[in-house]
Order: structure tokens, then sequence, then C-alpha cells
């Protein structure tokens, strides 16, 4: 596949200013890669909101709802704020809950299927760990609820 329209997985990601997506790579036939970048300049920091200079940035990954017959995965350079107050810390990616590796919209997956599924049954139909899936399920049910409702309501 040799022309992708970027639009489509802007819209669908809800990737806005400054991220932007920087290419998208089709690995394996099997996956789509959507790699994201940031803008170059001042970073928020994700304890106090304050406005930072860039300390650098980590490389994070996310798996996210599978388009089409592709596992998608996004890969991003998260931004590293500098914070006089806090200390340098990962920025948030706006698409999922801090530390989670899933975006917020696979994990809505997950928790949907849980209510009508056994874990294994989950894991196997998502191909992913039956043990991640239960320690961010876990989590989703003890901390993020908000997290979640403000996520659905986009
Ligand atoms: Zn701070």
């Amino acid at each position: 596949m040799s022309v992708v329209d970027k639009n489509l997985f802007v819209d669908t990601l809800n990737i806005e200013r400054p991220a932007f997506i920087s290419s998208i790579e089709f690995v394996d036939s099997q996956q789509v890669v959507i790699n994201v970048n940031f803008e170059e300049g001042c970073v928020v920091c994700p304890i106090c909101g304050a406005k930072t200079p860039n300390a650098g940035y980590v490389k994070k990954r996310w798996r996210h709802l599978d388009c089409m017959q592709f596992k998608s995965v996004i890969v991003a350079d998260m931004p590293v704020a500098k914070c006089s107050r806090c200390g340098e810390l990962i920025c948030e990616a706006p698409w999922a809950r801090q530390g989670s590796p899933y975006t917020a919209e696979f994990e809505l997956m997950l928790v949907g299927m849980k209510t009508s599924a056994l874990l294994s049954s989950i894991a196997n139909i998502v191909d992913e760990p039956e043990s991640l899936l239960d320690e961010v399920l876990q989590s989703y049910e003890i901390t993020d609820e908000s997290f979640y409702r403000r996520s659905v309501a986009r």
C-alpha cells in the first residue's frame, strides 16, 4: 500500500497540534504503525500545568483499535517537560491514560468486551497478554471512570 490518507487517521485519532502524524507505515501486512511527533517549543507540565521548556523526547507506543485487518499502533516521540517545580516529566498523550500501553479507545473496547467474555478469550481476540489486560482493566475500574466518560463524549 503506497498511498495513505493521513487525514483519515488524524480525524479518527483526534490528533491535534502540537502533535502531528509524521508518517504511517504498514509492517508485515499485519500492522499499521502511526508515527506521531510534536512541534518544537514549550510543553505543558503533566503535574502542575505550567508551560515549560522541552527537555527532549521519549519514544512511547500504544496499541489502538484495529484498522480493517491491521493491528494498529501509535508510536510517538513524547516531549519531556522540564518544570522548575516538578522536575523532568514525560508529557501526557491526549489519546491515552498515563502509563497505559493502550489508547483510551482500545481500553474502552476491552471494558465493553469484559462484560460478556472471559479475559482469556479477550486476550486471544485482541492478541495481547492476558496479564497486561487484567492489570489495565483493574486500574480502570478503580481510578479512571471519569477519563472514560470524557473519552466517550468526544
Ligand atoms: Zn510542574
